[in-house]
């Protein structure tokens, strides 16, 4: 998997949780990881005020992504605002239309929080806007290959994995170093043991996918209408 990888979440720590360790494994294997948050997730905490929170989850972010050798945007969103318009799947665009991505990863398209939805729309709306031919936009259009939803046990409703990637225990083991410094992973927050549960999951996943740990993704049925001609 020498390949470069998008993951697009609605907070911070989304993806790092979910699509985490299969970033860990594409840069292992010499490819290019860059995480897109769409908002800072600073709303997440029951007691730090938000302003003060959202210090606090940039600094997690730049950890996480220093610890898997990934890169990471945070785009200038507010937790629970997210807005579903053109304008913030332009910026994602941007980023693919640059990067040009093998494999775009986001949530499911159903989840318990609207922001997850809307990162998951938008990040199609932006594989579409990035695949299509605008001339006033000098960077060359490029259409994502690949686009999966992570699972997420926030986001569970409709969803049935069909694709596993085995992680090898050098993934997991950065994926564990970066995600240990997110409180609300840690369980710091509302107290879900998210590390405890996602690291259970990667040992279920792999139990049906025939190694140590895999992570699982559904195939977005939505990539037929995001790629433009060839
Ligand atoms: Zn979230």
């Amino acid at each position: 998997m020498s390949s470069t990888v998008i993951a697009v979440g609605g907070h911070i720590g989304d993806m790092e949780l979910t699509a985490g360790p299969t970033l860990a494994k594409a840069v292992l294997e010499g490819g290019r990881a860059i995480i897109v948050d769409c908002t800072y997730g600073e709303r997440g905490h029951p007691t730090i005020a938000p302003s003060v929170y959202r210090a606090q989850k940039v600094d997690e972010a730049r950890f996480f992504a220093d610890a898997i050798g990934a890169e990471v945007v945070t785009l200038d969103y507010s937790d629970g605002f997210l807005p579903d318009t053109d304008d913030v799947a332009e910026q994602i665009a941007a980023i693919i239309r640059d990067a040009k991505p093998d494999l775009l990863i986001t949530h499911w398209l159903h989840s318990m929080h609207r922001d997850h939805e809307r990162a998951a729309q938008t990040a199609l709306r932006a594989a579409f806007l990035a695949s299509i031919p605008i001339e006033e936009i000098d960077t060359p259009r490029h259409s994502v290959p690949a686009i999966l939803h992570a699972e997420n046990w926030e986001d569970m409703e409709g969803f049935e994995a069909d694709t596993f990637f085995e992680i090898p225990d050098a993934a997991y083991d950065r994926w564990r170093t970066g995600i240990e410094r997110h409180a609300f992973a840690r369980g710091e927050t509302y107290g879900f043991r998210y590390i405890d549960y996602y690291s259970a999951l990667m040992e279920v996943k792999g139990c049906l996918a025939g190694c140590r740990r895999a992570a699982a993704f559904k195939t977005s049925s939505h990539e037929k209408f995001t790629l433009a001609g060839p």
